[in-house]
């Protein structure tokens, strides 16, 4: 029985945390299990480009994680593009829309980013990043998360009456890769059983990279266990 519990992971969408600004930011664990510490690896590609640090440390180790891509990266890594479709056993890809534009409704600026606004353009968002999916890499996202992890209430909403489960993260490894890679690096260390880890792998010139990498490594040699989303049912 204990074993057949520990096969699974179940996902908890915990309440929102309300930001001073009135935005959501929705976390995202599961539940822990028995036997060696699980974590579910989600790695964002919001704009720029690949970090073959993390990337290259993700292949070879054979580490899977859920990559959530925008459609503007991929139009702008169609190199990178092809090595993840080339691993569908490794990297789950999902939606992370289709410029990189806040799901927020309203004027409210996060991180100084300015909102899709209307809910209209909410769904462009949502609906352009699946598509340009679909397109890439011949499968149907079913995990969003907006530009900033922020939301407001009836952009969640939307999102969910799309029937896309909005992914939000309980350890936050970079801090949108502005970490040092020391810092970053202790931080992917400290990843508990049941942790669902964010972090970025578009930003290659930026110190975090180098110390995500290197925590990946260290969890792999812990033994930990790596889940994708996809695998939380
Ligand atoms: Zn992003």
């Amino acid at each position: 029985m204990r074993r057949l519990l520990s096969a699974f992971a179940f996902a908890l969408a915990l309440t929102p945390t309300a930001h001073a600004n009135g935005l959501l930011e929705p976390p995202l664990s599961f539940a822990p299990g028995t036997g060696t510490p699980r974590v579910a690896v989600t790695l964002d590609a919001c704009m720029g480009g690949i970090d073959h640090r993390i990337l290259d440390v993700l292949v070879r180790e054979r580490i899977p994680a859920t990559l959530f891509v925008t459609a503007r990266w991929m139009k702008n890594n169609a190199e990178t593009t092809a090595v993840l479709a080339a691993h569908p056993d490794l990297f789950e890809i999902e939606d992370h829309g289709r410029n990189h534009v806040p799901a927020v409704t309203g004027s409210e600026k996060p991180y100084g980013i300015t909102p899709a606004g209307t809910l209209a353009a909410v769904d462009d968002e949502v609906l352009g990043g699946a598509e340009a999916i679909i397109a890439g890499f011949g499968r149907q996202p079913t995990w969003f998360r907006g530009a900033t992890a922020l939301y407001t209430p009836d952009a969640m909403e939307e999102i969910a009456k799309l029937g896309y489960r909005v992914a939000g993260f309980s350890l936050n490894a970079d801090f949108g890769a502005s970490a040092t890679a020391k810092v970053a690096q202790s931080r992917i260390e400290g990843a508990k059983d049941g942790d669902v880890i964010i972090a970025h792998i578009n930003q290659p010139s930026r110190a975090a990279g180098e110390g995500i990498a290197r925590g990946l490594l260290t969890l792999k040699q812990k033994g930990y266990t790596f889940l994708r989303l996809d695998q939380l049912p």
